[in-house]
């Protein structure tokens, strides 16, 4: 009886009666059988009264360990025959999950530890294998990430990440309000993004607007799936094609002179892509000694330094006449970088305006990007994708002990 009463405290195991405990090679095994008449009928739920025991079989269980001592349940099961609905079938199992050999107490146990420690330490700790664990573990996030709701999502940034070396990219999806990862799909065209979209709206998701740089395959996709939903091309994405823009004339230019004039361009690229606050007093006098030399290059570092104030507009109107003003400077410049980012800007004005409306950007994307090189630098999220995909999908509580 005491031992009944300890299977049902300690290992969550109602109904059941303990036969006998068995002590061999080191580990525990506790014999139970269902309480008669706690029976009821696989097929129709009818009361053990209706019942009739036909046959049995054993199985066993994995129980939470004490210590380093594994603990088995071992199960005496019987084929029920039901007067009710005249079936015979096999007793049913509520400790454990389909036909796993396992308690469902000691899953819950597996993923609390896997929270706050690798999959190899809590495999270590737990004596069994790493498998096990990551089965569990991918199960229960699998389990999680179907029961997510996407009717309320409403602020997404896209973006594309490397997973390898090489042209491997993967498409991830970011709700800017959760700060969740609601999609991950290999690849980065419209087709890596298109039927997550396509599921958002049989969902009856109301996006307001989707932040994400200036490729047109994200774009397309957005236009495909969602037409009236404003896309934003945000600040982080813009920046980096100026600074292209810059470096790109700087080295056309370097290749035009020679001597020392092409040595002060040729050793001016951090100087260029500096924001102008944060450069020294000697830096400065080497910007200004560059502009004496030439004009046309520092007239572009300054339109550079000038587009960052874009995005600190107090509204659409004044950014619109900004943006303007900016892509006719950039033009009259006769720069040929600089004209095609000018034709650029002007392409996504729409994007780049919209901004305005919604104030979002793909930064929280670009600040995962962190997380996803610890959990990349994990070789088996490789040999394992969709393991490496569960883990991004949560990875935004991911603690640093939960890399594993
Ligand atoms: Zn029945």
């Amino acid at each position: 009886m005491a031992t009944t009463s300890y299977l049902y405290h300690a290992l969550g195991l109602v109904r059941y009666q303990h036969l006998r405990t068995e002590f061999r090679g080191g580990a525990i095994y506790y014999h139970v059988s269902q309480k008669r008449e706690e029976r009821t009928c696989a097929g129709c739920g009818a009361r053990w009264h209706e019942l009739v025991m036909q046959g049995g079989f054993e199985r066993y269980f994995r129980a939470l360990p004490v210590g380093r001592r594994a603990q088995w349940l071992v199960l005496h099961g019987h084929f029920q025959y039901c007067r009710h609905c005249g079936r015979t079938l096999r007793e049913p199992i509520d400790f454990a999950k389909g036909k796993r050999r396992r308690l469902k107490s000691f899953e819950r146990y597996v993923v609390d530890l896997c929270r706050i420690a690798p999959i190899k330490h809590v495999a270590l700790f737990l004596a069994v294998g790493w498998d096990l664990i990551k089965e569990i573990f991918k199960e229960h996030l699998s389990n999680r990430l179907q029961r997510r709701k996407l009717r309320k999502v409403r602020y997404l940034a896209v973006d594309e990440f490397s997973i390898r070396k090489g042209h491997n990219y993967m498409t991830v999806v970011l709700d800017l309000e959760t700060g969740q990862i609601l999609h991950v799909h290999e690849g980065k065209d419209a087709n890596a993004l298109i039927p997550f979209l396509e599921k958002l709206k049989r969902k009856k998701a109301k996006i307001a607007a989707v932040a994400m740089d200036m490729s047109p395959a994200y774009m397309q996709a957005v236009r495909q799936v969602f037409p009236d939903v404003d896309i934003v091309h945000d600040p982080y994405h813009v920046v980096t094609i100026v600074n292209r823009a810059i470096d790109e004339t700087r080295r056309d230019m370097a290749r035009q002179l020679s001597g020392q004039d092409k040595q002060l361009i040729k050793g001016s690229r951090f100087l260029l892509l500096r924001a102008l606050e944060s450069l020294t007093p000697s830096s400065l006098a080497r910007l200004m000694m560059l502009m004496e030399v030439n004009e046309p290059l520092y007239a572009a570092y300054l339109l550079k330094e000038d587009l960052r104030t874009f995005w600190s507009l107090p509204n659409e109107e004044l950014a619109a006449a900004f943006l303007d003003s900016w892509i006719h400077q950039a033009r009259s410049l006769g720069l040929q970088h600089f004209s095609k980012l000018a034709d650029t800007l002007d392409r996504h004005r729409q994007g780049l305006l919209s901004y305005f409306r919604h104030r979002i950007s793909t930064g929280p994307l670009e600040g995962l990007n962190n997380k996803i090189k610890v959990l990349k630098r994990q070789a088996y999220g490789f040999r394992d994708m969709l393991y490496f995909k569960l883990r991004l999908y949560f990875i935004h509580e991911a603690t640093p002990a939960f890399a594993g």
